[in-house]
């Protein structure tokens, strides 16, 4: 193992040391830790394992970072507003370790875990309380899937710009020796699998795991020309892989999200997007979460991540309900509410009543994240917890 080091002129705002971190990790094989510091200069560390020299990993970090702050560097996030919750008595240190040690949340695999207790209590809460808010936009509850079809991916565009965060789902060749093989692999496993004399459909894989919940949702429409705006609510289990940047509750592979939908005329989803901004703020503040609403940009992959910062910036495209963590003075995003404009529309050939392709929108909420920054800002004690506002149970 080595490690390199190079600046960057700093300082670096979180979210871009954040993106830069997330996107470090791509740019070879072998990296196992990148630290981004918050100094000016700005200092890098990468360590890896060394299978590819020095200079040439300089010089590829060095391209990818400067592609994201140049990003970074053309605009700054504009903010909606801020909740204003005022915290009595945030947690001193991270929840994550009392979570643990209590029994509330559980590693299952890196990136995934079981929740119980007053947090599962908590984010099952969460979520009636949202969807109950949400069905006031006359939203109609739908249930969607997290197995896709890579089709729903390829053509929606989500595949290949946001591939390497894909989960690809393959299953053994229906023969004999698929199955002998496996039980050969089995029998010499010591809790990891080693498949690759196994014949599968890992080749070509027929499902993805879902990046998003409304992904499938836009399939439903394909060739329709709608009468009106349709809105949808829906809550899934959606995942990405992060890499070396998965981290506790913060960074989940597999994570649930409540999410409402709108697909329809252009002038319809540009109106409703400003009420959904407005519901954002209206939702931090009245759930008692001290937070803040802004413009933001998704993480894509690293030759793209700069362009469509800026494009998503420019256009305003995308913005996230974001939590203050006070133990280490970071925020998170909890939330975010994105407007497609006509790609989803296009994509699927869905048309609105006048002949012109539909718009869409959507608003998320990650229960795991909201449920985190809520222990963070008020602590492990539910009868602490701003809940009465949502119908938590007290003291449960
Ligand atoms: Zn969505």
């Amino acid at each position: 193992m080595t490690s390199l080091r190079f600046e960057l002129p700093g300082p670096l705002p979180a979210d871009v040391r954040d993106l830069l971190r997330g996107h470090l990790y791509w740019v070879a094989p072998g990296i196992s830790r990148v630290a981004v510091s918050d100094g000016d200069p700005a200092e890098v560390v990468v360590a890896h394992d060394g299978g590819i020299g020095d200079g040439e990993l300089l010089a590829l970090f060095g391209k990818a970072a400067r592609d994201v702050v140049a990003g970074a560097a053309a605009f700054a996030p504009k903010v909606v507003g801020h909740s204003g919750v005022v915290l009595a008595a945030p947690m001193p240190d991270d929840p994550l370790p009392h979570l643990v040690e209590r029994g509330w949340a559980r590693e299952e695999a890196s990136g995934s875990f079981t929740y119980g207790g007053p947090l599962a209590g908590a984010m099952e809460a969460l979520d009636a309380t949202l969807r109950r808010r949400i069905a006031a936009f006359g939203a109609a509850d739908i249930l969607l899937p997290s197995l896709l079809s890579p089709a729903t991916l390829l053509t929606s565009g989500s595949l290949p710009s946001a591939g390497a965060s894909a989960n690809y789902v393959f299953h053994l060749q229906e023969s004999v020796t698929a199955t002998e093989r496996l039980a050969a692999a089995c029998a010499e496993a010591d809790g990891r699998l080693e498949m690759s004399s196994v014949p599968s459909t890992s080749g070509s894989p027929d499902t993805v795991l879902t990046p998003a919940v409304c992904q499938p949702f836009y399939r439903t429409l394909a060739g329709r020309t709608l009468d009106g705006p349709l809105l949808v609510t829906a809550r899934a289990t959606c995942y990405r892989y992060e890499s070396g940047a998965t981290q506790g509750l913060r960074r989940l592979r597999e994570f649930r999200v409540r999410e409402l939908v709108c697909v329809g005329p252009e002038e319809d989803v540009l109106a409703l997007r400003e009420r959904l901004l407005d519901f954002a703020l209206l939702s931090l503040r009245e759930l008692g979460i001290l937070g803040t609403v802004r413009t933001a940009y998704d993480p894509f992959f690293i030759d793209t991540a700069a362009r469509m910062r800026m494009y998503q910036l420019a256009f305003g495209l995308k913005h996230e309900l974001v939590a203050a963590l006070p133990f280490d003075g970071s925020e998170l995003a909890v939330g975010s509410v994105n407007h497609h404009g006509d790609h989803f529309g296009r994509a699927w050939g869905v048309r609105a009543q006048d002949g012109r392709w539909a718009h869409s929108c959507c608003m998320g909420f990650g229960l795991e994240r909201w449920a985190y920054a809520l222990l963070a800002q008020y602590g492990l004690d539910s009868r602490r917890w701003p809940t009465a506002a949502w119908g938590y149970p007290h003291g449960s």
